[in-house]
């Protein structure tokens, strides 16, 4: 796994070998799922390969870690339960009495966990425009100034994207940890940490694993100070994932490059066709000319991705019977998989941030856009556009 970086840089080479090379002992090519959860020792302490009991380690679990920081980018990979279990575990990071600034769109979940749990413990969470990078500057400077920043872009679910660079700059200088929520973009689209970042964090769930069969989440870093503290809490709270649930990731990782590249030529497709729809009233997709930050995707982002969403003139009602007629479009929460889905963010993904600065608009609709074709995918919006318009 280790020479494939320096074997090239591709990315689309790294992602059908990271973490995937034939057995050594059986050639097999697809390397056995390892489910021990302990480790002979050769006495007392002598571990063979590293690998003492299954929580703090286990090859498969390594495996899919070494495959994320080839992808990212990074000399640290780590693999959890679940994405909020890898959120957890970088909130583990900060003190009581400690800061944290969030993006003011972001998965619900997470803004739940800081909001609802951790403040608890102490530490204080403002949701901040991150795009406007005045108030960025000010929220590191002051009396009380922040010690992390949590960027989401593109943006769940408005689609905003901010400026990873900058954000980091700001950041850095008043020493605070960066950290991204590739979960929309992934590494095939862009890489934070060589944009200044000095985490990424993913729901593996998504486009990762990428076929709705398992619940995973990934941090990568190049920091050593970090990934030790990352892996100390990793192994200390113990939300980490089965190795089948680590084989499933890796499996859906070897076809991220040609997954992504289809559903976001698809989305473009559906975006431009929606923002000519008489029944829509605004589309927030980053590959749509006049997105607000139309020049900073194109430096940013290798393709605008294949997550949108839409607000229907028709108000909550239409949205709710427009969310309820598609065929293809599969009403469920999630996203980033093969499939096409569809949901309403302020009673679905987005509930737990109702009445908070969070809130999202009742008649927006998100569409994770699959691989389908895309004749097939347009048709099905337009006869649920027709059965929604009464
Ligand atoms: N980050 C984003 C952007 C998400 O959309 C989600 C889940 O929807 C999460 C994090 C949390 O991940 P998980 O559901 O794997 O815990």
């Amino acid at each position: 796994m280790a020479e494939w970086p320096e074997m090239t840089d591709r990315f689309e080479t790294l992602t059908v070998h990271a973490g995937a090379e034939p057995d050594t002992h059986t050639g097999a090519v697809v390397p056995a799922i390892q489910m021990s959860t302990t480790f002979k020792q050769d006495g007392v302490g002598g571990l063979r390969s590293g690998f003492e009991y299954g929580r703090s380690g286990n090859p498969t679990r390594l495996a899919l870690e070494q495959a994320i920081a080839t992808l990212e980018g990074a000399t640290h990979g780590l693999a959890y339960a679940s994405g909020l279990a890898a959120t957890q575990n970088i909130f583990y990071l900060l003190e009581p009495g400690n800061r944290l600034l969030m993006s003011d769109d972001v998965y619900g979940g997470t803004w739940r966990l800081a909001d609802k749990v951790w403040r608890r413990y102490g530490i204080e969470t403002d949701a901040l425009d991150l795009r406007d990078l005045d108030a960025v500057a000010a929220a590191f400077a002051g009396g009380h100034p922040a010690q992390m920043v949590w960027v989401e872009t593109p943006s769940n679910p408005m689609l905003k994207v901010i400026d990873i660079s900058a954000v980091a700059r700001l950041a850095a200088v008043a020493g605070a940890i960066t950290v991204v929520d590739n979960t929309f973009a992934t590494p095939y689209i862009q890489r934070p940490l060589d944009l200044g970042a000095d985490l990424v964090l993913h729901s593996a769930t998504k486009y990762l694993g990428g076929h709705s069969d398992v619940i995973g989440g990934l941090v990568a870093t190049r920091s050593n100070a970090l990934a030790e503290r990352l892996r100390f809490h990793q192994n200390a709270a113990g939300a980490v994932p089965s190795p089948f649930d680590c084989f499933l990731v890796m499996r859906g990782m070897r076809t991220l490059a040609v997954r992504m590249e289809r559903a976001s030529a698809n989305a473009r497709v559906l975006a431009l066709w929606l923002a000519d729809r008489p029944e829509v009233e605004r589309v927030h997709y980053p590959g749509l000319p006049d997105h607000p930050a139309a020049g900073l995707v194109e430096r940013q982002m290798r393709v605008p991705g294949a997550m949108l969403s839409f607000e229907l003139r028709g108000g909550e009602e239409q949205a709710r019977r427009f969310a309820g007629a598609t065929r293809l479009f599969t009403l469920a929460e999630s996203l980033g998989a093969v499939e096409s889905l569809i949901e309403l963010p302020a009673p679905m993904t987005h509930a737990s941030v109702a009445d908070s600065p969070l809130a999202v608009p009742p008649n927006l609709v998100r569409l994770s856009v699959g691989i389908e074709a895309v004749e097939d995918l347009r048709a099905d919006l337009e006869a649920a556009l027709a059965a929604s318009a009464s």
